[in-house]
């Protein structure tokens, strides 16, 4: 059984840590992939490697698709990612870096869900920029405890150079995150809480919605519940046309535009 959405378990706790800091040193929220590949207990497998003696890092969350773990406090210093260990909060997530979108958006998209819920409400307690920071982004804010963002690990050892993990992953869905986290982020908004995002390979009643939305805009698709390249085809001309993101992940803004 999987839990809420946004319920976080403390099951494990984590043997390496540097020790307590200041909670408004937190700036960063970064991503992580655990080269644990069990959809439904990576967070778990995660938590048990963490709490041993044998760990050489540490995380202060994991996910996978049915839990989302606590290893430690925010209040405590992972061994992450240097150097943003003090001013990072991490998050290992289930699976492999080299796994491509159609299997993080298929088997693990439900893990998608929860990170995004993560990031919204981590973000918002410690006031972290709603953004994610490329390399360059990240090289000229440096270290400091200043403005802060939304970076992978792959960013950080790229900016920094003081570590050489790829994690999460080229074709990690960031985007598909980003607009889970920012329909979080929006809280209760009239008729859209409900809402899913969507994005290709998902089935079911909302993406008929969708579908039967897009014929009413004219589009030729099939309102058949299965979001396939037409439909996503689709979905990246009509944002296109109303100046959004033409990605073809259904987020909170598409969804508002196709209520016009
Ligand atoms: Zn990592």
């Amino acid at each position: 059984m999987a839990d809420a959405v946004n319920h976080v378990r403390s099951d494990y706790k984590a043997s390496k840590h540097s020790g307590k800091r200041p909670l408004k040193n937190i700036r960063y929220f970064v991503i992580h992939t655990a080269e644990a590949p069990s959809p439904t207990l990576g967070a778990e497998s995660v938590g048990r490697y963490f709490a041993s003696g044998a760990a050489r890092g540490s995380t202060q969350y994991g996910l996978d698709i049915n839990s989302t773990q606590q290893y430690l406090a925010d209040a405590y210093v992972a061994w992450g990612a240097p150097p943003l260990n003090e001013t990072g909060l991490h998050v290992e997530c289930a699976g492999m870096a080299k796994y491509d979108r159609k299997m993080w958006l298929t088997t693990y998209a439900k893990m998608m869900k929860r990170l995004g819920w993560l990031i919204a409400s981590r973000t918002r307690k410690y006031d972290i920029p709603f953004r994610i920071l490329d390399v360059e982004e990240l090289k000229r804010l440096g270290t400091k405890p200043t403005k802060g963002g939304i970076v992978t690990h792959d960013t950080v050892s790229k900016a920094f150079g003081q570590s050489t993990h790829w994690d999460p992953g080229k074709d990690f869905p960031l985007d598909v995150v980003m607009a889970w986290a920012a329909k979080y982020r929006q809280g209760v908004i009239k008729g859209m809480v409900s809402r899913p995002v969507l994005h290709i390979y998902n089935k079911g009643k909302w993406v008929s919605r969708l579908q039967n939305d897009l014929r009413a805009k004219g589009y030729q698709v099939k309102a058949d519940g299965v979001f396939g390249k037409a439909t996503e085809t689709a979905v990246k001309d009509f944002q296109k046309k109303h100046g959004l993101k033409s990605n073809g992940v259904v987020g909170m803004r598409t969804w508002k535009a196709l209520d016009k």
